[in-house]
C-alpha cells in the first residue's frame, strides 16, 4: 500500500487533478499592473468597521489599476456561522460603494468565471488538492484525540517547549501508511494534517507591501488542513481559492500576518505562485490617553451599522476611511475638491504601520462638511432613503411633501459658504421638526425661555407687555417678500423703537439704557415660530411658513401674555 492508496482511500470520488483545476480557472486576461484583489468575510456577524476599511480599500486597488475586486464569503467555521449574516454583510458594504466585480452576492446569487465564491461549496477543489498533497507525502490522516493532544500539551509545558503539533511532538505524521488504512477501515475518526518540513530554528523573509521587508520565523507546525466536518480551515482555504482565483494581492487585517509563514510554505509546496500580501493596519481608537483596538463590545462605533442608523453620509464617510488608509489624502483633498475621491491614488506605501486611529469628530467634521454642498434635491432623497429604514415619523413627513422639506434642507445652501448644521442625516429631524405644524403644536409654549441677552453677567428680564407690542407691530407690517436685507434692516428700525439697539457699543457703555439688542428681538420671533432658540435662519424659515401660519404662531403665543 502507498500514499496513492491512502489518498484513494480517503478520497474515493475525487477524479479531479490540480491540473484540470488550473484549466477550469486560467490566468485572468488584464491589463499589466491590474490587481486582483479581494474581501474575504465571514459569516459570523455584523460588518466590522475595520472590515469596510479593509474592503473598501481592496476594491479601490483593484479599481485604480483596472483590476477585479471580488468577495468571497469563508464559511467553513460553520459553528460561529450566523444566518442570514453574509447576505446583510453585502447590503451593508453596498451602500458604502463597495461593490464586488465578481463573487458572492447572496445565498443563491453570485457572479464570476472563479467561483463556486462561498467556501462551503468548494469541497471538490480542497479535496482535489489535498488529494495531491497525501500523494506526494505531505498530507496526512490524524487520529489524536483529544486527551492524546492534551497530553501532549502538557509535556510541552514541562520541557518549556514551543506548544502545537510539530516535529517529534506530531504523534501521527509517521504513522505507517498500512496502519493508517486500517485505522481508517475500521471507522476511527480523523482529520486531514499538513505534513510541514520547516524549523522554527529557521527565519524566512518577506516582502509585505505595506510593512516592506519581514524576518519571520519558518513555520515547522502540521496545521489541519480539514477538520472532522470535511470542511477546510481557513489557512488552507484561503491558499487554494486564492490562488485558483488568481488573487494578486491579499489583502487582510495584520492580525494574520502571524500565520504568513503557514501561507507561504503550503504555497511554496504545491508550486502555486505566492500572491503579494498587504497585512492592512488595525483600527485603534484612543480611550483616556491610551491606544487600543476597535472593539466589538465595547464600542458602538466598530459596527457599520452604527454608522448606518445614525444616518452618517456615505461619502463622508467613505472620505473618512481614506483619509485614514492614506496620510496624504487630505492634502489631497483640500486642492482637489472638485475631484471624486476616488481619483486620488491609494499607494500601501503611504499606510500606516501602527494602527489607523479611528476619530468619530473627524467623521463628523467631514460629513458636515460634505453635507454641506450636497445639493438640497440630494440630500432629500438620501434623507428620504434613510428616514424610511431609521426614522418612522420624519419618512412619512418627508414623504408627504417633498417640496418643503427640500426648501428647509435648502436654506443658506448654495451660498459660497453654506451653513454646517448636519454631520448625519439623524442631526436633521430634531433641528426642523418644528417647521411641522403637529409638531409645532405639541410643544409646551409655557417653558419657552424669553431671557434677553446678558448683560454684565445678569439676565435682564423685559416686561412681556415689550416683547407683545414689539411682535404685534411686526406682524402688522409683517414682510418677507423684500431681500434678507431689507428686512433685518427694517427689524433693526422696529426694534429701535422698543429699545433693541442695534448699537452694541453704546448697549454696551449703557445697558440699562435699552431693552437689548435687536438680535433678541430676531430671538423673540424665533422663539414664537419655532419654540426653541436655535434655528435656520429665521427670514427663509418665515419665508418657508407662509405669512398665515407665521401670523397663526406667533398670534398663538403672544395671546397668551
Ligand atoms: N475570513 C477571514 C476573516 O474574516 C478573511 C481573512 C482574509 O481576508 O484572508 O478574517
Amino acid at each position: 500500500m502507498n500514499s496513492k492508496d491512502l489518498a484513494n482511500l480517503i478520497f474515493p470520488n475525487i477524479n479531479l487533478t490540480i491540473d484540470d483545476l488550473e484549466k477550469r480557472y486560467p490566468k485572468r486576461d488584464l491589463p499589466e499592473g491590474a490587481m486582483v484583489t479581494r474581501f474575504a468575510p465571514s459569516p459570523t456577524g455584523f460588518l466590522h468597521t475595520g472590515s469596510l476599511f479593509t474592503s473598501l480599500i481592496s476594491a479601490r486597488f483593484a479599481k485604480q489599476s483596472d483590476g477585479v475586486f471580488y468577495i468571497r464569503l469563508e464559511d467553513t467555521d460553520t459553528k460561529r456561522e450566523i444566518e442570514g449574516s453574509g447576505e446583510s454583510l453585502i447590503k451593508q458594504l453596498a451602500v458604502f460603494d463597495v461593490i464586488p466585480d465578481e463573487g458572492y452576492l447572496s445565498d443563491s446569487e453570485e457572479k464570476g468565471n472563479y467561483g463556486p465564491y462561498k467556501q462551503s461549496m468548494r469541497s471538490e477543489i480542497y479535496n482535489t488538492v489535498i488529494k495531491h498533497l497525501i500523494e506526494i507525502g505531505r498530507a496526512y490522516p490524524c487520529f489524536a484525540s483529544q486527551e492524546e493532544l492534551a497530553e501532549l500539551r502538557k509535556k510541552q509545558e514541562a520541557l518549556k517547549e514551543i506548544p502545537g503539533y510539530y516535529g517529534k511532538y506530531a504523534i501521527y505524521r509517521d504513522l505507517p501508511i498500512d496502519e493508517a488504512i486500517k485505522r481508517i477501515n475500521n471507522g476511527d475518526p480523523y482529520i486531514i494534517r499538513f505534513k510541514s518540513m520547516g524549523d522554527h530554528n529557521n527565519k524566512i523573509s518577506f516582502h509585505d507591501e505595506i510593512r516592506g521587508d519581514l524576518e519571520l520565523t519558518q513555520n515547522d507546525q502540521d496545521i489541519v488542513i480539514l477538520k472532522s466536518d470535511g470542511l477546510p480551515t481557513y489557512h488552507f482555504a484561503h491558499l487554494c481559492d486564492d490562488h485558483f482565483m488568481h488573487t494578486t494581492v491579499v489583502t487582510r487585517g495584520e492580525e494574520w500576518l502571524p500565520s504568513l509563514p503557514i501561507h507561504l510554505e503550503l504555497f511554496d509546496t504545491l508550486g502555486f505562485e505566492r500572491p503579494k500580501y498587504a497585512h492592512f493596519p488595525v483600527i485603534m481608537k484612543v480611550e483616556d490617553g491610551n491606544r487600543r483596538k476597535l472593539s466589538k463590545r465595547k464600542d458602538a462605533e466598530a459596527a457599520c451599522s452604527y454608522f448606518l442608523e445614525k444616518g452618517y453620509p456615505k461619502y463622508g464617510f467613505i472620505e473618512y476611511l481614506l483619509t485614514i488608509a492614506n496620510s496624504n489624502y487630505e492634502g489631497w483633498r483640500n486642492v482637489n475638491l472638485d475631484k471624486s475621491p476616488y481619483d486620488f491614488k491609494l499607494t500601501f506605501d503611504k499606510m500606516s504601520l501602527d494602527g489607523a486611529l479611528f476619530d468619530i469628530e473627524k467623521v463628523e467634521s467631514i460629513s458636515k462638511e460634505r453635507m454641506a454642498y450636497r445639493k438640497a434635491s440630494e440630500l432629500e432623497l438620501e434623507v428620504e432613503t434613510w428616514a424610511k429604514e431609521y426614522n418612522k415619523e420624519f419618512y412619512d413627513k418627508i414623504i408627504n411633501n417633498r417640496e418643503f422639506i427640500t426648501n428647509i434642507l435648502n436654506i443658506e445652501r448654495e451660498k459660497d459658504n453654506p451653513r454646517k448644521d448636519y454631520a448625519k442625516y439623524s442631526d436633521i429631524y430634531p433641528i426642523i421638526s418644528f417647521f411641522y405644524n403637529d409638531i409645532y403644536d405639541s410643544i409646551d409654549k409655557n417653558t419657552l425661555d424669553w431671557t434677553v441677552m446678558k448683560s454684565k453677567g445678569e439676565f435682564k428680564e423685559v416686561d412681556k407687555k415689550v416683547i407683545k407690542n414689539l411682535l404685534t407691530e411686526y406682524l402688522d407690517t409683517y414682510n418677507v417678500e423684500v431681500d434678507e436685507d431689507t428686512w433685518f434692516n427694517n427689524l433693526k428700525d422696529l426694534s429701535a423703537k422698543y429699545l433693541f439697539t442695534s448699537d452694541r457699543k453704546a448697549y454696551k457703555a449703557n445697558p440699562n439704557d435699552f431693552n437689548g439688542q435687536v438680535g433678541d428681538a430676531a430671538g423673540f420671533i424665533r422663539l414664537c415660530l419655532a419654540g426653541r432658540k436655535n434655528t435656520p435662519n429665521i427670514y427663509y424659515v418665515q419665508k418657508i411658513l407662509g405669512k398665515n401660519e407665521v401670523v397663526r404662531r406667533i398670534n398663538s403665543i403672544i395671546e397668551k401674555f
